[in-house]
C-alpha cells in the first residue's frame, strides 16, 4: 500500500524532466468528509434552483432572475468560498474551490455567472486589495449582496489585453481619477455593483505602458451601458458593453499600484484557467449522465441504441476524457495548495503565498483550461450526436449543452493563447535556469543517435511498461522542443503552427500521466480489482496519448527539418512513441457497459 508521503517539492512545467510518484499525487477519492459536503451542498443548489429554471433564466428579459439566484446562492455561502473569513468568507483552501467550481460548472448560464462573480469579478481584491478595499468590499462580495464584474476586453483589445484604450486621469486635487472607455463582453455587466476596471493611466500627455486597475462602483457617475448582447449560449449570463464616461473614481479605489494591472490581469485569469477547466468537467459529467440514460431508452432495430458497439465507443470516451481531466486537475489543484502551506510555513502571508503559488503553476492552469474545455466540446457533440435527431431538438438538453458550452474556449485566454503560453512559459523558464530543459534535450539528442536499447530488465510494480512508454513521449516533446529552439532560437515565436504542437505533446503528457498516477494509486489502495474500469481507463487515454505526441511531433518536425535531420528525428519520434498494441475496443466496450449498467457516469 502506498502511503502519503510527506510532498517533495515540485514546481510547474516539471512534469515534462521529471517522474512523479504515485504517492505524491493527490486523487478526488482523498477529498474529505467535509468537502464531499459543500459539494453535495452546491448540488443540491443546483437541482433545486438551477436546473428546473434552466429555460426561465435564458429567456429572461431582465438580469434580476439571475442575480436573485446569486443572492440565494450568497445565502448558502456559496459565493464567499475564496473570501479569508476575517471578511466573511470561509477561506477554503484551493481544491475546495475547485470542487465548488466542478459541482457549479454544470450550472449552464448561472455556472457563469457565479464564476464570474467569485472568481475574477472577487479574486482581484481579494489577492490585491489593501486591507481598507478589503474591509469595505469582501464582505458584502461573499455574502452576494453586492455583485461583481471584471471589465478588462474592449472593442479592440481581447487577446492583446494590455493594448487597451480605456484612460485615466488624475483630478488635479489628487483626489480622483476620472475614467474614459469602452469595454465590451462584460459578464454580469448588467446587475453589478462592483466592477473591476482596468485602464491606461495618463499623466501630462502621457499614457502608461501597462494597465492600472481600478474598483469602481455602479452607483458612480457616468456609467452606461448597453443592452445585453445576443450570443450564441450562455443566453441567461448577462454580458454587455460599458462605456465609462467621465467616471470619478476615487484614488483609494486604485488597486495595488499604478502600472500593476496587467500583471492583475493575467495571474487573476491564470486561477480562472484551472476553476474553468475543472467546471467543464462538472458539466461534462452532466452530458455524460444524460447521454447513458437517453442510450438506455432510446429503442432502434429493437433494442436499446446502448447496446450498439458505435454509442458504446462514444459513451467511453466522453468518460475517459473527462476522468482524465478531472484527475490532472485537482492534481494541479492541490500542487497549488502545497506550495502555498510551504510558503506560508516558511513566513509568506497568505495573500502573496497564494499567487506565488498560482505563478508557480501557471502551465498546468493554461494545460487544463485548453483540456477540460476541448473536453467539454467533444462530449457536448458526441452527446448530440448519441441524442440523434433529438439532439437536434431545443426541447431536449443537449440544446443547450452544445451551445453554452463553446465559450469556454474562447474565453479567459483563447486556446489558441493558452497553448502558446504553455510553451513561451516552459521556455522562458529554462532560459532563466529556473526549468531544467536544456539538459535532458540534448540527452535525448544524443540518445537519437545511438542504437537503442533493446534489453529488458523485469522490474516488478503497477504500470512498469506504460511509465517507460511515458517517459519516452517525454523525450519525445524534449526532442522537438529542443530541435525547434535550436532552429528557429529568437524567432520561433512566429513559427505559432509548431508551437501549437509542443503545446499538444505536453497536454497529453500531463494529462496521461495524472491518470496513471491516479490510478496506481488506487490500485495500491483498493486493490487492482476494484478499480479495473479506470485501469482500462488509463490504458486506452495512454494509447490515445501516444498517437496524439507522434501526430503533434511528426507535424512540427516535418515542417522544419528535411534530409538526415529529418529522417534522424521521425525515426526518434518512432523509437519514443512505441507502444504495445491493446484491445483498445474490448476497453472501452468495458468502460461503457459499466456506465450503461449502472445508468450514469460512475468514475
Ligand atoms: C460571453 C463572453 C463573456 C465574456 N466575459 C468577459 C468578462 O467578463 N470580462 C472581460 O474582460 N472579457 C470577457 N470576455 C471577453 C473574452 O475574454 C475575449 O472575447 C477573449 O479574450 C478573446 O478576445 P477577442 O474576442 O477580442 O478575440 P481576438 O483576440 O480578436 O481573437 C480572435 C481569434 O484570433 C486568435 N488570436 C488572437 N491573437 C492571437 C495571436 N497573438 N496569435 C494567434 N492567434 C491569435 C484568437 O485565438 C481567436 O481565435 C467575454 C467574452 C464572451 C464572448
Amino acid at each position: 500500500m502506498i502511503a502519503t508521503e510527506p510532498k517533495a517539492s515540485i514546481k510547474g512545467g516539471e512534469f515534462l524532466i521529471k517522474e512523479t510518484e504515485a504517492s505524491q499525487v493527490f486523487i478526488p477519492e482523498e477529498f474529505t468528509e467535509e468537502q464531499q459536503m459543500i459539494a453535495a451542498t452546491c448540488r443540491e443548489f443546483l437541482e433545486r434552483e438551477i436546473w428546473p429554471r434552466l429555460n426561465e433564466i435564458d429567456n429572461a428579459k431582465s438580469p434580476e432572475l439571475i442575480s436573485s439566484l446569486m443572492d440565494k446562492a450568497g445565502e448558502l455561502g456559496l459565493l464567499g468560498t475564496s473570501v479569508p473569513e476575517q471578511y466573511g468568507g470561509f477561506g477554503t483552501n484551493f481544491n475546495t474551490s475547485m470542487l465548488v467550481a466542478e459541482t457549479t460548472g454544470a450550472g449552464h448560464s448561472f455556472s457563469v455567472a457565479l464564476s464570474a462573480h467569485t472568481g475574477i469579478g472577487t479574486l482581484p481584491i481579494v489577492y490585491y486589495g489593501n486591507e481598507d478595499q478589503k474591509a469595505n468590499y469582501l464582505p458584502r462580495l461573499a455574502s452576494g449582496e453586492w455583485k461583481a464584474a471584471y471589465c478588462l476586453t474592449e472593442p479592440d483589445s481581447g487577446s492583446d489585453a494590455n493594448s487597451g484604450k480605456t484612460k485615466a486621469i488624475l483630478t488635479e486635487d489628487g483626489k480622483h481619477y476620472v475614467l474614459n472607455g469602452q469595454k465590451m463582453w462584460i459578464t454580469n455587466g448588467g446587475f453589478a455593483d462592483l466592477y473591476i476596471v482596468f485602464a491606461k493611466i495618463e499623466e501630462n500627455g502621457q499614457t502608461d505602458k501597462n494597465l492600472s486597475a481600478f474598483i469602481v462602483e455602479r452607483t458612480y457617475e457616468g456609467i452606461t451601458m448597453n443592452e445585453p448582447e445576443h450570443k450564441m449560449g450562455i443566453k441567461g449570463s448577462d454580458t454587455r458593453q460599458i462605456f465609462f464616461n467621465d467616471v470619478k473614481v476615487p484614488v483609494e479605489n486604485l488597486l495595488s499600484e499604478r502600472g500593476n494591472g496587467f500583471k492583475i490581469a493575467v495571474n487573476i485569469l491564470n486561477i480562472g484557467r484551472i476553476k474553468l477547466g475543472i467546471a467543464a468537467v462538472g458539466g461534462s459529467k452532466e452530458v455524460i449522465n444524460n447521454a447513458i440514460r437517453y442510450a438506455n431508452e432510446r429503442k432502434q432495430f429493437k433494442t436499446a441504441i446502448a447496446n450498439f458497439g458505435a454509442i458504446k465507443h462514444k459513451l467511453a470516451e466522453m468518460a475517459i476524457k473527462v476522468y482524465v481531466s478531472e484527475t490532472a486537475s485537482y492534481r494541479a489543484g492541490q500542487n497549488i495548495d502545497d506550495l502555498i502551506e510551504d510558503l506560508k510555513a516558511n513566513g509568506m502571508e497568505d495573500g502573496p503565498a497564494k499567487l506565488k503559488a498560482l505563478e508557480q503553476f501557471a502551465i498546468e492552469c493554461a494545460i487544463m483550461k485548453v483540456h477540460g474545455s476541448e473536453t467539454l466540446d467533444y462530449v457536448v457533440d458526441e452527446g448530440v450526436q448519441v441524442y440523434g435527431g433529438m439532439g437536434y431538438s431545443a426541447d431536449a438538453p443537449m440544446d443547450r449543452a452544445y451551445r453554452d458550452a463553446r465559450i469556454n474556449r474562447i474565453f479567459e485566454g483563447t486556446n489558441e493563447i493558452n497553448r502558446m503560453l504553455i510553451v513561451d512559459m516552459l521556455l522562458k523558464r529554462a532560459m532563466k535556469g529556473e526549468l531544467d530543459l536544456m539538459t535532458p534535450a540534448m540527452a535525448v539528442a544524443k540518445e537519437i543517435m545511438s542504437i537503442p536499447d533493446f534489453s529488458s530488465e523485469e522490474e516488478e510494480g503497477v504500470f512498469v511498461a506504460e511509465k517507460k512508454v511515458l517517459k519516452n513521449l517525454k523525450k519525445a516533446a524534449l526532442m522537438v522542443a529542443g530541435a525547434a529552439v535550436q532552429k528557429f532560437m529568437m524567432t520561433l515565436s512566429d513559427e505559432q503552427e509548431i508551437l501549437m504542437n509542443v503545446a499538444d505533446m505536453a497536454i497529453e503528457i500531463y494529462a496521461a500521466e495524472s491518470v496513471l498516477l491516479r490510478v496506481e494509486k488506487l490500485i495500491s489502495t483498493k486493490g487492482e480489482e476494484a478499480v479495473a474500469f479506470q485501469k482500462q481507463i488509463a490504458l486506452v487515454y495512454l494509447h490515445e496519448a501516444v498517437e496524439k505526441v507522434a501526430s503533434a511531433g511528426r507535424a512540427a518536425v516535418t515542417s522544419f527539418a528535411e534530409g538526415d535531420e529529418l529522417r534522424g528525428m521521425l525515426m526518434g519520434l518512432k523509437r519514443f512513441t512505441k507502444i504495445d498494441p491493446m484491445n483498445l475496443k474490448d476497453a472501452r466496450r468495458q468502460i461503457a457497459d459499466a456506465m450503461i449498467a449502472e445508468n450514469k457516469y460512475i468514475f
